[in-house]
């Protein structure tokens, strides 16, 4: 079959940059299993531009970009599709349990404050007057009112009805194994003996995207990081925002699920929820509320974010493979990145705009050393 666009990996990255692209081409999804059912479901939602950065740098402005296209994107996707995805902006707060904690986040947010992003030291009282249920043990925390939570299963589940609204064509279940090369080009891929032509491919396979046999040299590898994360239920909603203590995190959902993440464990693909994992996060989401550390863990998932060798995105043209886009490596922060990595993509592949170079795939090449 041909198509304009063929986009390996159904996950969030390749579901975005499908409906994207779905206004003025056509576009196929090929993805292995079933669409968004890896790292984007796997994931706890936070969009944490400003609760993960640590310095003002083209990746923190990349993700301040993205959170800020989320309230678009839902409002678009509930228009079309029905489906909320439980857009929260209620905002992130970080707890401080020692002097060093405050020293350390003072120091750590100072630069945000100066460069005139909302964020505010509360006292003891104040955090416990937003949080009833957390620790007493509390000594006050700091407050990002523009970072929030999404839920990512809501999110694919729309993206991928938005994409079949715009008629993209979603094959699941259906493994590309190797892309088509023709004199450099890349012209399609292959899943088995099925050929899927194309004037485009993007690879957004997520932490398989250099299982792909590409059919010439990617001078870099995307790995997992396996995530494990455990799923506590109350009885209604007790905590208002994503919740931050010094050694995990709570993300509270509307319906009374709370997520309490993350490890980040170099594992490869096992996929095992461990034993040392379980008693940490137990541990961890006691030390932020010591009652709902009480309960029992209803459930218990693995995920594996795609890393590159810095960590950073891997976004755009590879230099010896006309026809190829990469959207990779999204680590920590997939879900977060999804709407600008869909309008980066789309601009570079109409030729309206280009790829940030900083997370350009021609980092890893010997010229740009
Ligand atoms: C525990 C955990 C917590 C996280 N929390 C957050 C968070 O709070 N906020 C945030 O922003 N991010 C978070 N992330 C990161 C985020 O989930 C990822 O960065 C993001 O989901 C990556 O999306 P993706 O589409 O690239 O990958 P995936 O969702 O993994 O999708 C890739 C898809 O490609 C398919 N595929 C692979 N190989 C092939 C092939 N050969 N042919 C066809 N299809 C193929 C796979 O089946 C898969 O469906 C978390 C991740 C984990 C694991």
């Amino acid at each position: 079959m041909t198509t304009d666009v063929l986009i390996i990996g159904g996950g969030v990255i390749g579901l975005c940059i499908a409906r994207e692209l779905a206004y003025d081409h056509s576009v196929t999804v090929v993805e292995r299993g079933r669409c968004g059912m890896a790292a984007s479901n796997a994931a706890a939602g936070m969009l944490g531009a400003q609760a993960e950065a640590y310095g003002d740098d083209a990746f923190f402005r990349l993700c301040v970009e993205s959170r800020e296209m989320f309230p678009g994107l839902a409002s678009s996707l509930l228009d079309e599709t029905q489906i909320d995805v439980g857009l929260d902006r209620t905002g992130t707060l970080l707890l401080n349990f020692t002097e060093a904690d405050i020293a350390a986040r003072s120091e750590r947010f100072a630069w945000q404050k100066a460069a005139g992003f909302a964020i505010e030291q509360l006292p003891a009282e104040a955090v416990r007057r937003e949080e009833p249920f957390i620790s007493t043990d509390v000594l006050g925390g700091f407050y990002l009112p523009d970072d929030g939570q999404v839920d990512n299963r809501k999110l694919v589940e729309a993206l991928r009805a938005s994409c079949e609204m715009r008629s993209v064509k979603i094959i699941e279940g259906t493994a590309v194994d190797r892309l088509a090369v023709d004199s450099g080009k890349v012209t399609g891929a292959f899943a088995r003996d099925t050929r899927f032509s194309a004037g485009t491919v993007v690879l957004a396979a997520g932490a398989w995207g250099t299982s792909v046999q590409a059919g010439f040299e990617l001078p870099f590898l995307i790995k997992p990081m396996r995530g494990q994360i455990l799923m506590f239920r109350t009885a209604k909603r007790l905590f208002k925002h994503v919740i931050v203590g010094p050694r995990g995190y709570i993300v509270p959902r509307a319906d009374g699920r709370v997520l309490s993440g993350a490890t980040m464990d170099d594992a490869g693909f096992d996929d095992s929820i461990t034993n040392e994992a379980t008693a940490h996060l137990i541990e961890s989401t006691a030390e932020i509320s010591p009652s709902l550390g009480s309960l029992k863990p209803q459930e218990a998932w693995t995920g594996f974010r795609p890393y590159a060798p810095d960590r950073l995105p891997v976004l755009g043209r590879v230099p010896n493979a006309e026809g190829l886009i990469l959207a990779l490596g999204h680590f920590r922060n997939g879900i977060l990145l999804s709407p600008v990595t869909a309008k980066l993509a789309a601009a570079e592949l109409r030729g309206t705009g280009s790829m940030p170079t900083g997370f350009s795939p021609s980092r890893f090449y010997p010229a740009a050393a």
